[in-house]
Protein backbone atom coordinates (compact mmCIF):
# COMPACT_ATOMS: atom_id res chain seq x y z
CA UNK A 1 0.00 0.00 0.00
CA UNK A 2 2.50 2.25 0.39
CA UNK A 3 4.72 1.25 -2.32
CA UNK A 4 1.37 2.07 -4.40
CA UNK A 5 1.40 5.57 -3.32
CA UNK A 6 5.35 6.28 -3.77
CA UNK A 7 4.48 4.84 -7.52
CA UNK A 8 1.91 6.92 -8.01
CA UNK A 9 3.96 9.73 -7.54
CA UNK A 10 7.34 8.72 -9.42
CA UNK A 11 4.91 8.02 -12.38
CA UNK A 12 3.72 11.24 -12.44
CA UNK A 13 7.01 12.78 -12.18
CA UNK A 14 8.23 10.30 -14.60
CA UNK A 15 5.73 11.86 -17.28
CA UNK A 16 6.17 15.65 -16.39
CA UNK A 17 6.53 17.75 -19.76
CA UNK A 18 5.07 14.29 -21.28
CA UNK A 19 1.77 15.21 -20.66
CA UNK A 20 1.60 15.16 -17.13
CA UNK A 21 1.67 18.35 -14.74
CA UNK A 22 3.53 16.88 -11.33
CA UNK A 23 3.42 20.03 -9.56
CA UNK A 24 1.28 18.34 -7.08
CA UNK A 25 2.68 14.93 -6.89
CA UNK A 26 3.92 14.70 -2.99
CA UNK A 27 3.40 11.44 -0.59
CA UNK A 28 0.86 12.98 2.51
CA UNK A 29 2.71 10.62 5.17
CA UNK A 30 0.19 10.64 7.75
CA UNK A 31 -2.58 10.30 5.52
CA UNK A 32 -0.86 7.41 3.69
CA UNK A 33 -0.67 5.46 6.87
CA UNK A 34 -3.69 5.88 7.87
CA UNK A 35 -5.02 4.60 4.82
CA UNK A 36 -2.08 1.46 5.39
CA UNK A 37 -3.76 0.65 8.51
CA UNK A 38 -7.55 0.13 6.98
CA UNK A 39 -5.99 -2.97 5.35
CA UNK A 40 -3.86 -4.57 8.43
CA UNK A 41 -5.67 -3.19 11.25
CA UNK A 42 -8.91 -5.54 11.10
CA UNK A 43 -6.33 -8.56 10.05
CA UNK A 44 -5.41 -10.53 13.20
CA UNK A 45 -9.31 -10.34 14.28
CA UNK A 46 -10.66 -11.48 11.67
CA UNK A 47 -8.00 -14.42 11.11
CA UNK A 48 -9.18 -15.49 14.55
CA UNK A 49 -12.91 -15.47 13.97
CA UNK A 50 -11.59 -17.27 10.68
CA UNK A 51 -10.34 -19.93 12.99
CA UNK A 52 -13.09 -19.88 15.83
CA UNK A 53 -15.31 -20.84 13.11
CA UNK A 54 -13.21 -23.98 11.67
CA UNK A 55 -12.96 -24.76 15.66
CA UNK A 56 -9.63 -23.83 16.13
CA UNK A 57 -8.99 -22.18 19.67
CA UNK A 58 -6.19 -19.37 19.62
CA UNK A 59 -4.22 -18.68 22.61
CA UNK A 60 -2.46 -15.05 23.06
CA UNK A 61 1.49 -15.29 24.51
CA UNK A 62 4.70 -16.22 23.77
CA UNK A 63 4.52 -20.36 23.19
CA UNK A 64 7.19 -22.71 24.49
CA UNK A 65 8.21 -26.07 24.73
CA UNK A 66 7.46 -27.91 28.00
CA UNK A 67 7.96 -31.52 26.50
CA UNK A 68 8.24 -33.35 23.62
CA UNK A 69 4.59 -32.89 23.09
CA UNK A 70 3.71 -30.20 25.28
CA UNK A 71 3.14 -26.14 24.64
CA UNK A 72 3.16 -23.69 27.82
CA UNK A 73 1.55 -20.37 26.74
CA UNK A 74 0.94 -18.29 29.48
CA UNK A 75 -0.69 -19.90 32.53
CA UNK A 76 -1.77 -23.07 29.80
CA UNK A 77 0.03 -26.20 29.56
CA UNK A 78 -1.14 -27.96 25.66
CA UNK A 79 -0.60 -31.17 24.56
CA UNK A 80 -1.14 -32.14 21.23
CA UNK A 81 0.09 -35.39 18.88
CA UNK A 82 1.60 -33.46 16.40
CA UNK A 83 2.96 -29.53 17.05
CA UNK A 84 3.79 -27.18 14.21
CA UNK A 85 6.63 -24.57 14.43
CA UNK A 86 5.68 -21.58 12.46
CA UNK A 87 7.41 -18.97 14.35
CA UNK A 88 8.67 -17.16 11.56
CA UNK A 89 12.13 -14.82 11.64
CA UNK A 90 13.37 -12.13 13.93
CA UNK A 91 16.00 -9.48 12.58
CA UNK A 92 19.24 -10.98 13.25
CA UNK A 93 20.93 -9.50 16.26
CA UNK A 94 24.07 -7.21 15.07
CA UNK A 95 26.13 -7.29 17.95
CA UNK A 96 26.63 -4.13 18.26
CA UNK A 97 27.14 -0.98 20.45
CA UNK A 98 23.95 1.35 20.61
CA UNK A 99 21.61 -1.75 18.76
CA UNK A 100 18.94 -0.69 20.94
CA UNK A 101 18.77 2.09 19.04
CA UNK A 102 18.11 0.62 15.72
CA UNK A 103 14.69 0.30 14.52
CA UNK A 104 13.74 -2.97 12.71
CA UNK A 105 11.52 -2.94 9.05
CA UNK A 106 8.13 -3.49 11.24
CA UNK A 107 8.75 -0.50 13.46
CA UNK A 108 9.51 1.71 10.05
CA UNK A 109 6.35 0.28 8.65
CA UNK A 110 4.40 1.71 11.80
CA UNK A 111 5.94 5.28 11.67
CA UNK A 112 3.90 8.53 12.40
CA UNK A 113 5.91 10.45 10.42
CA UNK A 114 8.60 10.24 7.94
CA UNK A 115 11.49 11.01 9.34
CA UNK A 116 14.54 13.44 7.53
CA UNK A 117 17.60 11.34 7.83
CA UNK A 118 17.40 7.11 7.39
CA UNK A 119 20.21 4.93 8.00
CA UNK A 120 19.56 1.78 7.06
CA UNK A 121 21.87 -1.21 8.03
CA UNK A 122 22.57 -3.80 5.51
CA UNK A 123 21.74 -4.19 1.91
CA UNK A 124 19.68 -7.00 0.88
CA UNK A 125 16.25 -6.52 0.08
CA UNK A 126 14.60 -4.64 2.89
CA UNK A 127 17.23 -2.05 2.53
CA UNK A 128 16.63 -1.83 -0.93
CA UNK A 129 12.58 -1.63 -0.83
CA UNK A 130 12.53 0.83 2.03
CA UNK A 131 14.70 3.28 0.54
CA UNK A 132 12.68 3.41 -2.71
CA UNK A 133 9.67 4.28 -0.75
CA UNK A 134 11.37 6.74 1.62
CA UNK A 135 13.46 8.22 -1.21
CA UNK A 136 10.19 9.05 -3.06
CA UNK A 137 8.44 10.07 0.23
CA UNK A 138 11.15 12.76 0.58
CA UNK A 139 13.43 10.95 3.13
CA UNK A 140 17.86 11.56 2.69
CA UNK A 141 18.31 7.74 2.79
CA UNK A 142 22.14 6.64 3.19
CA UNK A 143 22.60 2.51 2.99
CA UNK A 144 25.64 0.72 4.81
CA UNK A 145 26.86 -2.27 3.18
CA UNK A 146 29.05 -4.71 4.56
CA UNK A 147 29.26 -6.47 1.13
CA UNK A 148 30.98 -5.07 -2.34
CA UNK A 149 27.54 -5.01 -3.32
CA UNK A 150 23.75 -5.39 -2.18
CA UNK A 151 21.28 -7.65 -3.37
CA UNK A 152 24.15 -10.54 -3.27
CA UNK A 153 21.67 -13.15 -4.46
CA UNK A 154 20.53 -11.45 -7.54
CA UNK A 155 21.80 -10.94 -11.03
CA UNK A 156 24.91 -8.33 -10.80
CA UNK A 157 24.04 -6.80 -14.05
CA UNK A 158 20.66 -6.08 -12.87
CA UNK A 159 21.43 -4.91 -9.40
CA UNK A 160 23.79 -2.63 -11.28
CA UNK A 161 21.04 -1.05 -12.97
CA UNK A 162 19.08 -0.89 -10.09
CA UNK A 163 21.69 1.21 -8.40
CA UNK A 164 22.40 3.40 -11.09
CA UNK A 165 18.39 4.50 -10.31
CA UNK A 166 18.77 4.38 -6.40
CA UNK A 167 21.84 6.85 -7.28
CA UNK A 168 19.57 8.96 -9.59
CA UNK A 169 16.94 9.16 -6.85
CA UNK A 170 19.50 10.67 -4.05
CA UNK A 171 19.75 7.18 -2.12
CA UNK A 172 23.90 7.37 -1.10
CA UNK A 173 24.78 3.50 -1.25
CA UNK A 174 27.88 2.48 0.96
CA UNK A 175 29.45 -0.58 -0.02
CA UNK A 176 32.14 -2.81 1.79
CA UNK A 177 31.11 -0.43 5.20
CA UNK A 178 30.52 -2.64 8.44
CA UNK A 179 28.49 -0.80 10.79
CA UNK A 180 30.60 -0.82 14.48
CA UNK A 181 27.91 1.78 16.84
CA UNK A 182 25.04 3.73 17.35
CA UNK A 183 25.17 6.90 19.29
CA UNK A 184 22.59 8.86 20.51
CA UNK A 185 23.44 12.61 19.64
CA UNK A 186 21.01 15.84 20.25
CA UNK A 187 17.88 15.58 17.89
CA UNK A 188 19.06 11.76 16.68
CA UNK A 189 21.50 9.06 15.93
CA UNK A 190 24.90 8.90 15.16
CA UNK A 191 26.25 5.55 13.10
CA UNK A 192 29.90 4.53 13.12
CA UNK A 193 31.38 2.41 10.79
CA UNK A 194 34.49 1.26 9.11
CA UNK A 195 34.04 2.03 5.36
CA UNK A 196 36.48 0.51 3.12
CA UNK A 197 39.37 0.44 6.09
CA UNK A 198 38.44 4.17 7.05
CA UNK A 199 36.15 4.84 10.10
CA UNK A 200 33.14 7.39 9.02
CA UNK A 201 30.08 8.50 10.66
CA UNK A 202 26.55 9.26 9.28
CA UNK A 203 23.85 11.02 11.40
CA UNK A 204 20.49 10.18 11.16
CA UNK A 205 16.70 10.43 12.42
CA UNK A 206 16.14 7.14 12.04
CA UNK A 207 18.34 3.88 11.81
CA UNK A 208 16.99 0.79 10.52
CA UNK A 209 17.83 -2.92 10.46
CA UNK A 210 17.59 -4.00 7.24
CA UNK A 211 20.55 -6.86 7.85
CA UNK A 212 18.78 -10.07 7.36
CA UNK A 213 16.71 -12.56 9.44
CA UNK A 214 17.01 -15.19 11.37
CA UNK A 215 14.37 -18.06 12.34
CA UNK A 216 12.39 -17.06 15.49
CA UNK A 217 13.64 -20.14 17.82
CA UNK A 218 15.34 -18.70 20.58
CA UNK A 219 12.44 -18.32 23.42
CA UNK A 220 10.76 -21.74 21.89
CA UNK A 221 13.04 -23.86 24.91
CA UNK A 222 13.68 -27.05 21.77
CA UNK A 223 15.64 -28.65 24.54
CA UNK A 224 12.70 -28.85 26.34
CA UNK A 225 10.71 -30.08 23.18
CA UNK A 226 13.65 -32.40 22.04
CA UNK A 227 13.74 -30.81 18.93
CA UNK A 228 17.59 -30.80 17.61
CA UNK A 229 18.28 -27.19 16.05
CA UNK A 230 22.35 -26.58 14.50
CA UNK A 231 23.43 -22.99 14.03
CA UNK A 232 19.87 -21.54 14.33
CA UNK A 233 18.26 -23.78 12.17
CA UNK A 234 16.12 -26.59 12.87
CA UNK A 235 17.15 -30.03 11.34
CA UNK A 236 14.73 -30.89 9.45
CA UNK A 237 13.68 -34.26 7.23
CA UNK A 238 12.57 -34.04 4.20
CA UNK A 239 9.11 -33.88 4.92
CA UNK A 240 9.59 -30.93 7.33
CA UNK A 241 9.95 -32.50 10.34
CA UNK A 242 11.88 -32.48 13.15
CA UNK A 243 15.05 -35.19 12.77
CA UNK A 244 14.57 -35.57 16.46
CA UNK A 245 11.20 -35.32 18.08
CA UNK A 246 8.59 -36.95 15.04
CA UNK A 247 5.59 -34.98 16.91
CA UNK A 248 7.31 -31.76 15.40
CA UNK A 249 6.45 -30.44 12.31
CA UNK A 250 8.17 -26.46 10.93
CA UNK A 251 6.50 -24.51 8.10
CA UNK A 252 7.74 -21.41 6.79
CA UNK A 253 10.85 -18.89 7.55
CA UNK A 254 11.06 -21.34 11.30
CA UNK A 255 12.12 -24.39 8.84
CA UNK A 256 13.81 -22.27 6.87
CA UNK A 257 13.86 -24.52 4.23
CA UNK A 258 12.76 -22.70 1.03
CA UNK A 259 12.90 -18.87 1.02
CA UNK A 260 11.82 -16.50 3.40
CA UNK A 261 8.68 -15.54 1.30
CA UNK A 262 5.53 -15.72 2.45
CA UNK A 263 3.99 -17.94 -0.24
CA UNK A 264 6.31 -20.44 0.89
CA UNK A 265 4.72 -20.22 4.49
CA UNK A 266 1.44 -20.65 3.16
CA UNK A 267 3.50 -23.69 0.70
CA UNK A 268 5.36 -25.52 3.53
CA UNK A 269 1.98 -25.60 6.12
CA UNK A 270 0.12 -27.45 3.64
CA UNK A 271 2.78 -29.88 2.94
CA UNK A 272 3.28 -30.04 6.70
CA UNK A 273 -0.50 -30.37 7.20
CA UNK A 274 -1.15 -33.28 4.52
CA UNK A 275 2.14 -34.95 6.26
CA UNK A 276 0.46 -34.92 9.69
CA UNK A 277 -2.60 -36.38 8.41
CA UNK A 278 -1.55 -38.24 5.72
CA UNK A 279 1.66 -39.45 7.36
CA UNK A 280 4.91 -38.49 5.32
CA UNK A 281 4.38 -38.41 1.74
CA UNK A 282 4.78 -34.91 0.26
CA UNK A 283 8.66 -33.30 0.03
CA UNK A 284 8.38 -29.27 -0.17
CA UNK A 285 9.37 -28.59 -3.90
CA UNK A 286 10.40 -24.84 -4.80
CA UNK A 287 11.71 -25.49 -7.94
CA UNK A 288 10.70 -21.82 -9.77
CA UNK A 289 9.98 -19.76 -7.00
CA UNK A 290 10.14 -15.70 -7.94
CA UNK A 291 11.57 -13.30 -5.80
CA UNK A 292 10.97 -9.60 -6.05
CA UNK A 293 12.64 -6.64 -4.99
CA UNK A 294 9.58 -4.11 -4.69
CA UNK A 295 11.90 -1.20 -5.70
CA UNK A 296 10.79 1.25 -8.53
CA UNK A 297 10.84 -0.44 -10.47
CA UNK A 298 10.59 -3.61 -9.15
CA UNK A 299 13.35 -6.19 -9.66
CA UNK A 300 12.19 -10.17 -10.49
CA UNK A 301 14.13 -13.10 -10.39
CA UNK A 302 12.95 -16.63 -10.84
CA UNK A 303 15.37 -19.87 -11.33
CA UNK A 304 19.40 -19.97 -11.34
CA UNK A 305 21.20 -16.79 -11.72
CA UNK A 306 24.13 -16.58 -14.34
CA UNK A 307 26.75 -17.29 -11.59
CA UNK A 308 25.13 -20.35 -9.79
CA UNK A 309 24.42 -21.43 -13.23
CA UNK A 310 28.33 -21.36 -14.38
CA UNK A 311 29.26 -22.82 -10.54
CA UNK A 312 27.17 -25.61 -11.31
CA UNK A 313 28.52 -26.72 -14.59
CA UNK A 314 25.91 -26.12 -16.68
CA UNK A 315 25.80 -25.71 -20.71
CA UNK A 316 23.57 -22.70 -21.28
CA UNK A 317 23.13 -19.55 -23.23
CA UNK A 318 22.54 -16.12 -21.60
CA UNK A 319 20.66 -13.07 -23.24
CA UNK A 320 20.72 -9.84 -21.46
CA UNK A 321 19.87 -6.30 -22.29
CA UNK A 322 18.93 -3.10 -20.71
CA UNK A 323 16.28 -1.67 -23.09
CA UNK A 324 14.94 1.31 -22.01
CA UNK A 325 13.34 1.98 -25.20
CA UNK A 326 11.30 -0.58 -25.32
CA UNK A 327 7.69 0.16 -25.09
CA UNK A 328 7.05 -0.94 -21.58
CA UNK A 329 9.36 1.26 -20.31
CA UNK A 330 8.73 4.38 -22.55
CA UNK A 331 4.59 4.55 -22.41
CA UNK A 332 5.84 5.05 -18.28
CA UNK A 333 8.46 7.50 -18.59
CA UNK A 334 10.92 4.50 -16.62
CA UNK A 335 14.19 4.74 -17.53
CA UNK A 336 15.42 1.65 -15.96
CA UNK A 337 14.47 -1.76 -18.11
CA UNK A 338 16.19 -4.22 -18.54
CA UNK A 339 16.65 -8.60 -18.37
CA UNK A 340 18.96 -11.42 -18.68
CA UNK A 341 17.38 -15.13 -19.45
CA UNK A 342 19.49 -18.72 -19.27
CA UNK A 343 18.56 -21.11 -21.78
CA UNK A 344 20.11 -24.99 -21.23
CA UNK A 345 21.58 -25.54 -24.62
CA UNK A 346 21.08 -29.20 -24.70
CA UNK A 347 17.38 -29.31 -23.63
CA UNK A 348 16.20 -25.87 -24.19
CA UNK A 349 14.71 -25.17 -21.16
CA UNK A 350 14.82 -21.74 -19.15
CA UNK A 351 16.57 -22.11 -16.64
CA UNK A 352 16.60 -18.93 -15.00
CA UNK A 353 15.66 -15.33 -15.68
CA UNK A 354 15.95 -11.48 -13.74
CA UNK A 355 13.91 -8.46 -15.01
CA UNK A 356 13.94 -5.03 -13.68
CA UNK A 357 11.52 -2.43 -15.51
CA UNK A 358 7.78 -1.73 -14.75
CA UNK A 359 5.55 -4.82 -14.37
CA UNK A 360 8.57 -7.19 -13.19
CA UNK A 361 6.56 -8.72 -10.49
CA UNK A 362 3.97 -9.86 -12.74
CA UNK A 363 5.60 -10.51 -15.84
CA UNK A 364 8.46 -13.13 -13.77
CA UNK A 365 4.88 -15.29 -12.46
CA UNK A 366 5.03 -16.57 -16.42
CA UNK A 367 8.46 -17.38 -16.43
CA UNK A 368 8.39 -19.00 -13.02
CA UNK A 369 5.58 -21.44 -14.36
CA UNK A 370 7.41 -22.30 -17.44
CA UNK A 371 10.52 -22.86 -14.80
CA UNK A 372 8.41 -24.97 -12.45
CA UNK A 373 6.96 -26.94 -15.08
CA UNK A 374 10.39 -27.57 -17.44
CA UNK A 375 8.62 -25.64 -20.45
CA UNK A 376 11.41 -25.16 -22.95
CA UNK A 377 12.15 -20.96 -24.59
CA UNK A 378 10.62 -22.21 -27.59
CA UNK A 379 6.91 -22.86 -26.07
CA UNK A 380 7.44 -19.29 -24.41
CA UNK A 381 8.50 -17.97 -28.14
CA UNK A 382 5.22 -19.88 -29.27
CA UNK A 383 2.92 -18.36 -26.63
CA UNK A 384 0.72 -15.48 -28.06
CA UNK A 385 0.61 -13.15 -25.25
CA UNK A 386 -1.81 -9.84 -25.26
CA UNK A 387 -0.05 -7.01 -27.14
CA UNK A 388 0.74 -4.22 -25.77
CA UNK A 389 1.43 -5.92 -22.47
CA UNK A 390 4.79 -6.20 -20.87
CA UNK A 391 4.55 -10.38 -21.13
CA UNK A 392 4.67 -10.17 -24.48
CA UNK A 393 7.84 -8.87 -24.22
CA UNK A 394 9.10 -12.04 -22.93
CA UNK A 395 9.61 -13.77 -26.96
CA UNK A 396 12.25 -10.92 -27.66
CA UNK A 397 14.00 -11.63 -24.35
CA UNK A 398 14.70 -15.44 -25.19
C1 LIG B 1 10.02 -5.86 5.65
C2 LIG B 1 9.64 -7.20 5.09
C3 LIG B 1 9.12 -7.26 3.80
C4 LIG B 1 8.76 -8.48 3.25
N1 LIG B 1 8.25 -8.50 2.00
C5 LIG B 1 7.87 -9.67 1.46
C6 LIG B 1 7.27 -9.70 0.17
O1 LIG B 1 7.12 -8.68 -0.48
N2 LIG B 1 6.87 -10.90 -0.33
C7 LIG B 1 7.02 -12.05 0.38
O2 LIG B 1 6.62 -13.11 -0.10
N3 LIG B 1 7.60 -12.06 1.61
C8 LIG B 1 8.01 -10.89 2.16
N4 LIG B 1 8.58 -10.88 3.41
C9 LIG B 1 8.80 -12.16 4.09
C10 LIG B 1 7.52 -12.65 4.72
O3 LIG B 1 7.00 -11.66 5.57
C11 LIG B 1 7.81 -13.95 5.51
O4 LIG B 1 8.47 -14.88 4.68
C12 LIG B 1 6.52 -14.57 6.01
O5 LIG B 1 5.82 -13.67 6.85
C13 LIG B 1 6.83 -15.86 6.79
O6 LIG B 1 5.64 -16.37 7.31
P1 LIG B 1 5.67 -17.27 8.62
O7 LIG B 1 4.26 -17.69 8.84
O8 LIG B 1 6.72 -18.30 8.51
O9 LIG B 1 6.14 -16.29 9.79
P2 LIG B 1 5.56 -14.88 10.30
O10 LIG B 1 4.66 -14.27 9.29
O11 LIG B 1 6.76 -14.12 10.74
O12 LIG B 1 4.67 -15.28 11.55
C14 LIG B 1 5.24 -15.83 12.71
C15 LIG B 1 4.39 -15.47 13.90
O13 LIG B 1 4.75 -16.26 15.01
C16 LIG B 1 4.81 -15.44 16.16
N5 LIG B 1 5.73 -16.08 17.14
C17 LIG B 1 7.09 -16.18 17.08
N6 LIG B 1 7.55 -16.86 18.13
C18 LIG B 1 6.49 -17.20 18.89
C19 LIG B 1 6.33 -17.92 20.10
N7 LIG B 1 7.36 -18.44 20.75
N8 LIG B 1 5.08 -18.05 20.61
C20 LIG B 1 4.00 -17.55 19.95
N9 LIG B 1 4.09 -16.89 18.78
C21 LIG B 1 5.33 -16.71 18.26
C22 LIG B 1 5.31 -14.12 15.66
O14 LIG B 1 4.97 -13.09 16.55
C23 LIG B 1 4.56 -14.01 14.32
O15 LIG B 1 3.30 -13.43 14.49
C24 LIG B 1 8.94 -9.67 4.00
C25 LIG B 1 9.45 -9.61 5.30
C26 LIG B 1 9.81 -8.40 5.83
C27 LIG B 1 10.39 -8.35 7.22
Amino acid sequence: VLLGAAEAVDLVRRLEGKGVDARAAAIDWPSLMAYKRTFTRDVPAMTEQGFAAKGIASYHGRARFAGPRSIRVGAELLTGRFILLATGAVPRPLGIEGEEHVATSTDFLELDALPARIVLIGGGYIAAELSHLAARAGSRVTILQRGARMLPAFDADAVGWLMERSHDIGIDVRLDTVVEGVRTIAGGYSVHASSKGQPTTVDADLVVHAAGRIPDLDELDLDAGEVRADKGRLVLDDFLRSASNPAVYAAGDAASRGPPLTPIAAYDGKIAAFNIVHGNAKKPDYTGTPSVVFTIPPLATVGLTERQARAAGMDFRVKSAKVPDWYTALRVGEPTYGYKTLVENRTDRLLGATIIGPNAEEVINVLALAIRNGLGAKALEDAIFAYPTSASDIGSML
